[in-house]
């Protein structure tokens, strides 16, 4: 379910410009918006800037020696520009990194509850889990297992799961097919389906364009640090730019 365009986004990026040290502009005007209960897709090559455009909404720039030198962020209508990454994911914002990174020595449950460390309600908790492991039923026979022993893309299943353990309004995925075997990365996509399907509003950073645009409403191209195209995820499958460059059909 999109939008209907008079509904406050649940994010909105207005001109956000981000530099690295005293003279690496990286990203430059970035307007972007995803509303309440959509998939939004950010696609573009290696070094356009998708990674640091997340690590702007998440608070996470100046641990990297970076800033954003203009623009604002809105959540739900708010300016979060200067909010720290602690207060983000306290408002609602959940990440997950590129990399999978899960704790390999606990079990698929305890990372679980790991996700779920600001949720004070035990019962909230129990409940919540038991609505991950709906959504991903291959971590549900896991439960008890050492997640280090998951396979790759049952490890990025546990990774997003365990974002969602504390149920965010808005859920931030970082390449989740990065490394995977096309077969692996259909499962993950179809989760993903589910995940927004279930209500979650996502932000989906991918390279596989192919995998995004058959997901998401909406999405936007990011090339050199500026937003390139943007528009329904069916249009820009049409595109014959976006074809040839990023679906690989030219
Ligand atoms: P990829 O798909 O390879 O992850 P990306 O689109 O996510 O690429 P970024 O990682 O955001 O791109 O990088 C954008 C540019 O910023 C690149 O030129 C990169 O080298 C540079 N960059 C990233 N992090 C830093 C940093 N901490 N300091 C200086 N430059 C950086």
């Amino acid at each position: 379910m999109v939008g209907d365009g008079s509904a406050t986004p649940v994010l909105e990026v207005r001109g956000l410009s981000v530099r690295y040290g005293p003279a690496l502009t990286v990203l430059r005007g970035v307007d972007l918006e995803v509303p309440a209960g959509a998939i939004v897709a950010l696609l573009g090559p290696n070094g356009a800037g998708k990674t640091t455009l997340l690590r702007a909404l998440t608070g996470l720039l100046p641990f990297h020696h970076g800033r954003v030198t203009g623009g604002e962020v809105l959540l739900e209508g708010d300016p979060v520009r200067r909010t720290s990454a602690s207060a983000l994911v306290r408002r609602g914002m959940a990440q997950v990194m590129e990399g999978r990174r899960i704790f390999a020595e606990l079990t698929v449950e305890e990372n679980l509850r790991a996700g779920a460390v600001t949720v004070r309600d035990r019962r909230r908790v129990v409940a919540v889990m038991g609505e991950t492991f709906e959504m991903f039923p291959q971590l549900a026979g896991r439960r008890g297992d050492q997640a280090g022993y998951l396979s790759g893309g049952e490890q990025q299943m546990l990774a997003i799961g365990r974002a969602l353990m504390s149920s965010p309004k808005l859920l931030l995925l970082d390449e989740p097919s990065l490394g995977l075997a096309p077969r692996i990365t259909e499962q993950i996509a179809e989760r993903i389906r589910v995940v927004g399907a279930a209500g979650t509003t996502v932000l989906l950073v991918e390279q596989n364009a192919a995998m995004a645009l058959a997901i998401a409403e909406t999405a936007y191209v990011l090339q050199a640090g500026q937003v390139a195209m943007s528009g329904p995820a069916a249009v820009l499958r049409d595109d014959s730019d976006v074809q040839r460059l990023y679906l690989g059909d030219g």
